[in-house]
């Protein structure tokens, strides 16, 4: 495997995104799509001669989906958790708990719902998806295991959890997504939240203030 990685802080919020290459097989995949995000990204796949195959969203915050209209008119099909469709299709709903608040949100269509526990391959490698609602009720993590790294959206933060008192956040329901379905990871596996610094669930089980290990 030859597969490149990086972090692209990005947008209003400076939300997390992720681009993984893979020259060799010339592609790639997007996890996540804060505005702006394309400016980027695209003279990266440019300059790597990678096709971008996917992009991956964690939720439907307007922060994680900002670029995403944008991106899925390249042709690159998009995958989300149907729990979040309305926000995906209609961001203007959020509009009220955007910043700036005449922010530009662009709905769009996902075009592969995803599922717990569901795997697919992509670069080469297997994808594990798993349901981690609480933050909101489709937020998913992405589980690269040959990268032994996971993307968790906003469930999980270094020493942190994601806000739970938005419209479908629900803070009991987010301490068992942590609890079931990150904590249950091997404890070397990288972390890559939504925002801020990465961390591992080994970590996080041992320190993390809101979420114990049980
Ligand atoms: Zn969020």
């Amino acid at each position: 495997m030859s597969l490149d990685f990086r972090v692209f802080p990005s947008g209003y919020l400076q939300t997390n995104a992720f681009l993984l290459t893979d020259a060799q097989r010339g592609e790639a995949v997007a996890i996540d799509a804060p505005h702006f995000l394309w400016n980027d990204v695209s003279p990266v796949l440019r300059d790597s001669g990678c096709e971008l195959k996917a992009l991956l969203l964690t939720h439907g915050h307007y922060d994680h989906i900002g670029d995403a209209a944008r991106i899925a008119k390249t042709g690159a099909p998009v995958y989300g958790h149907a729990a979040d469709r309305a926000m995906f299709e209609t961001p203007e709903m959020m509009r009220s708990y955007a910043y700036p608040p005449d922010i530009q949100l662009e709905g769009f269509s996902v075009d592969h719902w995803v599922e717990d526990g569901q795997s697919f391959e992509i670069l080469g490698t297997s994808c594990e998806v798993r349901h981690v609602p609480g933050h909101c009720p489709g937020n998913v993590l992405f589980y690269f295991a040959d990268l032994k790294t996971a993307f968790v959206g906003d469930a999980l933060f270094a020493g942190g959890v994601g806000r739970w008192d938005l419209p479908g956040g629900d803070f009991e329901v987010l301490q068992t997504s942590i609890r079931e379905r990150i904590y249950t990871l091997p404890d070397d596996v990288v972390v890559w939240p939504g925002h801020g610094p990465d961390t591992t669930v080994g970590a996080e089980k041992a320190t993390n203030p809101y979420v114990s290990a049980q």
